[in-house]
């Protein structure tokens, strides 16, 4: 961006909703059917078919609203926003409007500091959520004759959530899109899977003079489907308007797209040609209807959020946030880790187990922690064997991990059947200590004589000596104490 611009950012988030069937028929919500297979009368608008609203989606929502302190509205509506396209078979959406369920709410981020000036935490707020339906997938470039429509996402619940234009810079932009992502995934209602768009987002974005209070005219950058992309679209873009204004030209009201490959936005359509969806009430739905009692029941049943739990993790553990954040990444991971914690002894060593070898293996295999064939039980033993140094971490690592993944029985069978323990005999480890010295005069003396960086080659020697099995830290301070004496 230009010199002398400031940028505004507001983010429309779209949630899949991970409900069980679709958002208002009986289909089931599942990606990866054969397609058209998930289909009925209801999302196929056919006439005469009546939809009937999802409880669950509905439980999801509350949970998003209440989890960033949103109001909930008692009562709320749904509208129909027609539009023709081949994947829209009834030939509108049902959306709400013009009350959603959720309103209001906000979310903390770091904040970007160098477009805030001073380091310190935000608050972006939210407009408000609502439920729609998601429209079924065209397929565009299947066989190069035709296009394809796969009517089995048509009718699946979605929670659009409108975030107010509070966002400074691009890097908040994906700061704000990481820690809804979290959320949502924390709660269990996306599985966030952001290539095959269960979590998508549009940005609007538009560029004003440092200073100057009213908000500039905003581009709408749709398909961006990772956190990179936006980042990306959103640098683009505004370089892009702050270059043509600086040129004294004006930016256009208009929708961009991302496109990837070549790194820019592209203008799709204009406000002139914007569509007119022509909305008004859905008149085969009742307004929804929530209760007090219904939504304190979704608050107490709200689970430990992400970030709290980061935050807890960052103080009983003394993690870093980077780290805590990883091991937040779902709600699979973070329980296995907690169990790994409190089995293993340490939560800076599960962590660092966590975020080493089990994803690596997670990795390479393509598996999901739900898959991954060691219980915390399991791990916890090889994890307490280093932290009470019986066991070097490498050879752990290298020896123990793999043969463990092998099923060769626990850690301790496998350390005892092998031979692995470490040697933490003082006495042992002092003579193999004067053996190496006496063998290795002249660096000897070259320690003596200052040299110090010397005495790394000496430690190497003798774990060397011990064959591996010796704690490093034991032959360190030996070492020093012999040196010291000669
Ligand atoms: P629309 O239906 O036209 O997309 P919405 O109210 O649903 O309108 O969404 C507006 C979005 O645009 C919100 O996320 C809001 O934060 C953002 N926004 C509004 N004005 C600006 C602006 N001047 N610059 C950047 N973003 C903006
Ligand atoms: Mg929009
Ligand atoms: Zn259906």
């Amino acid at each position: 961006m230009k010199p002398g611009y400031e940028a505004v950012i507001g983010l429309e988030v779209h949630v899949q909703l991970r409900t069980r069937t679709k958002m208002f028929c009986a289909c089931q919500n599942l990606t990866g059917a054969i397609p058209n297979s998930l289909t009925c009368p209801v999302c196929l608008g056919l006439p005469g078919a009546l939809p009937a609203l999802n409880a669950e989606a509905v439980r999801m929502a509350l949970a998003l609203g209440l989890a960033v302190g949103a109001k909930i509205q008692p009562e709320s509506t749904f509208y129909r926003k027609q539009y023709f396209y081949p994947d829209l078979p009834k030939g509108y959406q049902i959306t709400q409007g013009p009350v959603a369920l959720v309103e209001g709410g906000h979310v903390d981020l770091p904040g970007d500091p160098r477009v805030r000036g001073a380091e310190g935490p935000v608050r972006v707020r939210i407009e408000r959520a609502h439920l729609e339906e998601d429209a079924g997938k065209s397929h565009h470039d299947l066989d190069g004759k035709a296009s394809h429509v796969d009517l089995n996402r048509a009718g699946v619940p979605l929670l659009e959530i409108v975030g107010s234009p509070d966002l400074r810079s691009p890097q908040e932009a994906s700061d704000y899109l990481k820690i809804l992502h979290r959320l949502v995934v924390g709660l269990g209602i996306c599985d966030g899977n952001m290539e095959e768009g269960s979590f998508r987002c549009d940005a609007n974005v538009s560029v004003r003079r440092s200073g100057v209070v009213d908000f500039g005219t905003r581009v709408e950058v749709k398909n961006l489907n990772s956190f990179r992309f936006v980042r990306q679209a959103l640098d683009h873009e505004l370089e892009r308007q702050s270059a043509l204004l600086e040129q004294g030209g004006t930016v256009l009201m208009e929708t961009r797209g991302w496109d990837a490959a070549s790194g820019e936005t592209r203008g799709q359509r204009t406000k002139e040609a914007a569509m007119d969806y022509r909305y008004f009430p859905e008149p085969d739905l009742p307004p929804l209807r929530v209760d007090p009692a219904e939504i304190e029941a979704a608050r107490r049943a709200l689970p430990e959020l992400p970030d709290q739990r980061i935050l807890r993790w960052r103080e009983a553990y003394g993690l870093g946030q980077d780290e805590a954040q990883a091991l937040a990444q779902s709600p699979a991971f973070a329980t296995y880790f907690e169990a790994l914690a409190h089995l293993g002894g340490s939560g800076r060593g599960a962590a660092a187990w966590m975020l080493g070898e089990v994803s690596r293996t997670l990795n390479e295999r393509g598996m999901g922690i739900e898959a991954f064939p060691l219980s915390p039980e399991a791990l916890a033993g090889l994890v307490r064997l280093v932290e009470a140094r019986t066991l070097g971490f490498g050879t752990a690592k290298d020896q123990v991990f793999p043969a463990l993944l092998a099923g060769e029985g626990t850690a301790e069978a496998i350390v005892a059947r092998r031979g692995l323990a470490q040697v933490n005999d003082r006495a042992a480890v002092e003579a193999l200590v004067d053996q190496v010295l006496a063998a290795n005069p002249a660096p000897v003396a070259q320690i003596r004589s200052g040299k110090e960086s010397l005495k790394g080659f000496l430690v190497g020697q003798v774990l060397k000596a011990g064959q591996g099995r010796l704690d490093a830290k034991l032959v360190n301070e030996v070492l020093s104490e012999a040196l010291a004496k000669v």
